[in-house]
């Protein structure tokens, strides 16, 4: 069966049990600060089991891309070696939302498996949770007892906290698990070791394939587990890992996922999978993580220096290193893979298809720069080895090369290796250790468990309405962070405060108990659909009705922004063609920031056409026209741009000001004359293909038309008032640079009288016509000076110092056959002198120069030049 076909019996199979298909939502979530990527296919869904919004339906199925590179789980050291962890991989699940429980799971699973794929019973195992004393949970026996029903008991394994208990996170929802696993071994081999024995000890042919969770517990701050009103079912299966056993092959790689990919690859480098280990390594790394770069780059997430864009970009360079290392590929190549990628992948997942021409530009631009880093670290290393008369490598140096050139640990082993030396690896892990228990401690943060004053599960968001409104704390929780200190987050039951997110950044405020005392709002945010407010200190009294206010003036100039970035939004498809896409944005008070793709550079004449192109949108006075909870698709059907982190079951708000139609969350001034004025301040690259424009409005125009006003009338005082002041500068340019020539030529005809008159100092001492000598000239009249008098002389020898700008300066002429006869060198010269000026320098055997921050030291230099002829 074709993977296409076995992803969609998934879902219809779960569409004929009653579950609503819906698409796999981004990898990089909006609103999930916890979370930098999604790594399992709850994640998206985190909201509906903490009850904190309503799904579509109380049963959902779908295919999720997840990425699993960071935090708990993190499998990029072992992709490559061996056959079933990717990055990236695709999570079939099924879910329950206080719907079905473990009895239609389980029934479920097993009529999937067994009947509708066909998969032959007796290479299929299942685990049930034999409980646990430290949380006084009991074994699973409700579990173990629907399975009885349809599974021979011989195949029933028990498993232990660490493999058959999921948690989402230290708190949370949580609970036991089954899984099935597989054993895809030869018959041979099954006879000779017994498949029981095999399961979760990582072998490649005994895995796990699908995992269902019955999510019972929620597991408190202080570690205690209660029971959860409401149960439900979360489970997912790999869909690569069900390929493999489909398709009747012994890897992931091996399935029609990977091939396409991997014949490209062998193409390309004129190698062949599955004949050396280390080539096939190389080859399942790259055909992995080209996946897993397409992926996020499509989603929104490109590569860059912090955070999720770091790891992406850390992905991509292993697969580089190792094309470099093993492929032989010194040139950008793996961009050349996303054709057959997107050929691949694009139906089932249009966002690759679409854009394609990015994720190509991306990628490539990435493997050239860090091919570049390559190159440069090998001469760095080059000069490690150099200086190092031991056979050990220091840990620390190769640290330094690996943290502040990226230049990868193993490549400097091996290649230490190959030149018979060996890496200090302690010394190395040692420095690592320290520069992240650096980073960790600033990182760290502890959260108290929700102190619950009301029971209220949906909050209210009135802040597009008011500004200031009465409010009840519902419920409250202590943060502390390295970083913050000690913080409260408070939650009301309605609230004015708009919560960070969709690049504009959260209200700030106040709140107001009864007697007049006042507790200052910081900042707004939000997390799993519950918009919390940060506050210092606790409010007195957390129980009686309080006075909510936004700061007005800030919120405001906020919402211009925000605004104007739709506008602006709207002029770059006019004006640089519908290419253009948004790629992120921040809307702050001051200022506001858009990311879009373009391939070139805008010019000053598309920038100002832009920036005319808002403000006539802006003195069109164009109302706001505001439509609320719609569901999504409708908004797009009527022209609205999609927005990218957005998932499924999202109703959106639209917002059209005239022609410019967007889904938005955010704030807004009710008409664009409330701009007053719009003003690009800066153009740039973020990356390749991704331009960045900078802009103000409003209050902050103003700012910026009186300051440069004020700088404008001073710049005319200091011309005299000049009536043209452009034309008074150009005209002092002008003299400047006439000036500059004329003290040019009067330094060269003082050069050339100097010449003169030191041409009768010159002093012959055996055969050599030596001349030491204090000028007041440059380094460029010096040696002019030196080769002129040189020149015109057989066998000299003229040093000569300096002063300028109270530095000192030394050069050293000698003839070249001098040089020859007589084995002089000026370079050593110089160095040697050098000293006496507290300087350096150095150059060829016939010219030398070197500098110096001690001028009084001239004329011992000048002394001891004597000595060269001397002892010569
Ligand atoms: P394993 O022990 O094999 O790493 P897991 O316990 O981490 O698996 P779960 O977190 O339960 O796996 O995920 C559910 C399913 O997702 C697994 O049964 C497996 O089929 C699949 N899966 C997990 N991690 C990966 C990965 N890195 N690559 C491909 N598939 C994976
Ligand atoms: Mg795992």
């Amino acid at each position: 069966m074709k993977s296409q076909d076995i992803r969609s019996k998934y879902l219809e199979f779960f569409k004929s049990k009653g579950h609503t298909i819906v698409p796999s939502a981004p990898m990089v979530l909006k609103n999930d600060p916890t979370l930098m990527f999604v790594n399992s296919g709850m994640a998206p869904f985190k909201e509906y089991f903490l009850g904190q919004a309503k799904p579509p339906n109380t049963r959902l199925t779908d295919s999720q891309k997840c990425l699993r590179v960071s935090g708990k789980h993190n499998d990029l050291e072992e992709v490559g070696y061996d056959t079933y962890h990717h990055t990236l991989f695709e999570m079939l699940g099924n879910w329950s939302f206080g719907d079905y429980f473990k009895k239609e799971a389980i029934a479920w699973c097993w009529e999937l498996l067994t009947e509708v794929y066909g998969i032959d019973k007796d290479i299929l195992y299942v685990t049930v949770f034999e409980g646990d004393k430290e949380d006084g949970t009991p074994m699973d026996q409700e579990a173990y007892d629907f399975w009885k029903e349809i599974v021979s008991e011989d195949r029933i394994l028990m498993g232990n906290k660490k493999d058959n208990f999921w948690e989402m996170g230290d708190q949370g929802p949580c609970g036991p698990c089954s899984e099935i696993h597989v054993d895809i071994r030869s018959a041979e081999e099954k006879a000779k070791v017994d498949g029981k024995s095999l399961v979760n000890e990582d072998h490649p042919q005994v895995v796990e394939i699908w995992n269902l969770v019955f999510m019972q517990y929620n597991r408190k701050a202080n570690g205690s587990l209660e029971m959860l009103p409401n149960k439900h079912i979360d489970t997912g299966m790999g869909f690569e890992r069900l390929c493999m056993v489909m398709q009747g092959v012994q890897s992931n790689y091996d399935t029609d996922v990977f091939t396409p990919i991997i014949r490209e690859i062998e193409t390309i480098s004129k190698t062949e999978y599955g004949k050396d280990e280390k080539v096939d390594v190389a080859i399942r790394v790259i055909s992995d993580h080209v996946r897993a770069v397409a992926f996020s780059i499509a989603d929104g997430q490109l590569p860059s220096n912090t955070g999720a864009g770091y790891v992406i970009r850390r992905i991509l360079r292993r697969a580089v290193r190792y094309s470099f290392t093993f492929l032989d590929q010194k040139e950008p190549f793996i961009y050349r893979l996303v054709n057959v990628l997107s050929n691949k992948m694009g139906e089932a997942f249009p966002e690759l298809k679409s854009q394609k021409q990015l994720i190509q530009n991306v990628i490539k631009e990435e493997e050239m720069s860090f091919l570049r880093t390559l190159d440069q670290g090998l001469v760095l290393l080059n000069g490690v080895i150099e200086h190092t008369s031991d056979t050990v490598v220091s840990g620390e140096k190769a640290f330094e090369l690996y943290d502040t050139y990226g230049f990868p640990i193993d490549l400097t082993s091996l290649i230490l290796r190959e030149k018979g030396l060996e890496l200090d690896e302690a010394g190395f892990h040692a420095a690592m250790e320290k520069q992240k228990s650096r980073s960790r401690s600033a990182s760290e943060m502890s959260t108290d468990d929700w102190t619950v004053l009301i029971e209220d599960d949906i909050q209210e968001f009135v802040g597009y309405d008011t500004l200031v409104t009465p409010v009840k704390i519902t419920r409250y929780r202590k943060v502390v962070s390295k970083k913050e200190g000690t913080m409260y987050q408070l939650v009301f039951n309605l609230t004015p405060f708009y919560p960070e997110g969709g690049g504009q950044v959260g209200d700030k405020g106040y709140i107001e108990s009864p007697n007049g005392n006042v507790t200052y709002i910081l900042d707004t945010k939000k997390e799993n659909n519950v918009v919390y407010h940060l506050v210092k200190e606790l409010p007195e009294d957390l129980n009686s009705v309080l006075k909510a206010g936004v700061d007005e003036t800030q919120r405001y100039r906020t919402s211009c922004n925000h605004t104007a970035t739709h506008l602006l939004h709207q002029a770059l498809r006019e004006i640089l063609g519908e290419h253009v896409e948004q790629k992120g944005s921040a809307v702050h008070s001051k200022h506001l920031r858009f990311d879009f793709s373009h391939f070139s550079k805008v010019t000053n004449e598309q920038l100002q056409d832009i920036e005319d192109f808002v403000n006539a949108r802006i003195e069109g006075k164009l109302p706001l026209q505001e439509q609320r909870n719609i569901p999504m698709q409708k908004a797009i059907d009527e022209g609205a741009m999609a927005l990218f982190g957005e998932k499924y079951g999202d109703t959106v708000r639209a917002i059209r000001f005239g022609k410019s139609i967007e889904l938005c969350g955010g704030t807004h001034v009710q008409n664009t004359s409330d701009i007053w004025h719009f003003k690009i301040k800066s153009e740039s690259a973020v990356a390749s293909g991704i331009r960045r424009i900078e802009a103000i409005t409003n209050d902050a125009v103003r700012e910026f038309y009186t300051d440069s006003s004020k700088i404008y009338f001073e710049v005319k005082e200091l011309l005299n008032n000049a009536q043209d002041p452009i034309k008074a500068l150009q005209n002092l340019q002008d003299e400047n640079s006439n000036l500059k020539k004329q003290v040019e030529a009067l330094l060269k005809e003082k050069a050339k009288n100097v010449k003169g008159e030191l041409k009768n100092e010159i002093e012959t001492i055996d055969g050599i016509q030596f001349l030491a000598k204090k000028v007041d000239l440059d380094a460029a009249g010096i040696k002019d000076l030196s080769f002129e008098l040189g020149g015109t002389l057989e066998n000299a020898f003229l040093v000569f110092g300096s002063e300028q700008n109270g530095k000192a300066l030394l050069s050293c002429y000698i003839s070249k056959s001098l040089v020859e006869s007589h084995k002089l060198n000026a370079g050593q010269v110089v160095r040697e002198l050098g000293k006496f000026i507290q300087g350096g320098g150095g150059g060829q055997p016939f010219f030398a120069t070197a500098g110096g921050k001690k001028p009084e030291g001239i004329p011992e230099a000048l002394e001891a030049a004597k000595n060269y002829v001397v002892k010569a």
